[in-house]
């Protein structure tokens, strides 16, 4: 079932609504400014439960418990008093953070562990339901387990259809990656996730972050850092490549080898058949990011190729979804290349 919401002012019967699904142990997917979270009452467990069974998620890969506040936080999670202060700065927004968990939730939200992720979303509609429920929501991204995000309502039909109790329709999601989560138990503080909220802005509040090679999306790890950073993730069905130079020229060495060829281009596109543009700047290119992933399984294409782009800022969230939606192809010289499709 999907209703439309306006995401400013979130319409009130929509949103007791969804709270009704949320009490009753079922599923809502709606907006966050990041990607549509698929969510559940948190203390319930089989809503919970629920949340795995729908994108078929495996049981290890927990959960984020959305907050209205760092009050409904500390009703879950121990947050020292430093971190508190942070907090009400940085909240609500894209930002995400690993905690000590009181224990007072469902197993299944924290796979079991002593930590437990938190963030209070910075959109309306989450925030409005929270509210009305006045207990956090536990919810991932809305997407079958190993597939894009979804950034819009559309999305969510595609993956998850009528398993979600009610989808609700807020339009296109504003940053269009998931959040950033950071691991604050450690010292430093550990980057676990890239997303909007960047780590030169996350440095101006925890000082030194430690930002390992996972977090940029290299090498997967064996022992994953995080639940959930061992699993392909964002992955189009259609081959995709990172390149490092020329993207024209990659488009022809190619195509010259009768490939089909789509290019997800920053900026100028070079001229080929199939192109997907991802906007004109790099905020651009992560609002419509996904949904390119998506469209290039809707051309027929044999292979995709996307330009780098500079691990900085929002660009570091970039790259870590690129090299996972790629499975790790990144050429750097033309050489690369036809190592890659040989
Ligand atoms: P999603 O937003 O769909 O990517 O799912 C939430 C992500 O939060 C998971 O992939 C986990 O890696 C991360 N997460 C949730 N809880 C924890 C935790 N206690 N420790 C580390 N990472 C976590
Ligand atoms: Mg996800």
């Amino acid at each position: 079932m999907l209703v439309k919401c306006d995401p400013l002012r979130p319409d009130p019967d929509v949103v007791k609504r969804a709270a009704e699904v949320l009490r009753r142990g079922g599923v809502v997917a709606a907006p966050t400014e990041t990607v549509y979270g698929l969510f559940a009452h948190a203390y319930s467990e089989a809503g919970c439960r629920k949340v795995f069974q729908v994108k078929r998620r495996p049981m290890d890969n927990p959960l984020i418990v959305h907050v209205d506040s760092v009050e409904m936080a500390e009703s879950v999670a121990y947050i020292p008093p430093e971190l508190r202060d942070i907090l009400r700065r940085v909240w609500p927004g894209p930002i995400t953070v690993v905690v000590k968990s009181r224990g007072v939730l469902p197993r299944c939200v924290t796979a079991g562990l002593d930590t437990v992720a938190v963030r209070a979303p910075a959109h309306p509609i989450p925030l409005a339901i929270i509210r009305e429920l006045g207990v956090p929501i536990a919810g991932p991204s809305a997407n079958r387990a190993g597939r894009p995000s979804p950034t819009t309502a559309e999305h969510v039909l595609e993956d998850l259809g009528d398993e979600v109790d009610l989808i609700v329709d807020g339009g296109p999601t504003f940053f269009g990656v998931e959040s950033t989560i950071v691991d604050v138990t450690r010292t430093p503080p550990i980057l676990l996730r890239p997303g909007p909220f960047t780590v030169e802005e996350l440095e101006k509040f925890f000082g030194r972050i430690e930002v390992p090679p996972v977090a940029r999306g290299l090498a997967e790890a064996d022992v994953a850092l995080a639940p959930g950073m061992k699993y392909r993730h964002y992955a189009p069905e259609t081959p995709l490549v990172i390149v490092h130079f020329d993207l024209e020229e990659a488009v022809r060495l190619l195509e010259a080898r009768g490939l089909r060829v789509a290019v997800l281009c920053v900026g100028k596109c070079p001229k080929a058949k199939h192109t997907i543009p991802l906007g004109g700047d790099l905020y651009e290119a992560a609002k419509n990011l996904y949904d390119a992933l998506r469209r290039l399984d809707k051309l027929g294409v044999d292979i995709g190729v996307v330009p780098a782009v500079e691990e900085r800022g929002i660009g570091l969230a970039i790259m870590n979804r690129l090299r996972k939606a790629s499975g790790h192809r990144e050429a750097r010289r033309p050489e690369d290349l036809a190592a890659i499709v040989k």
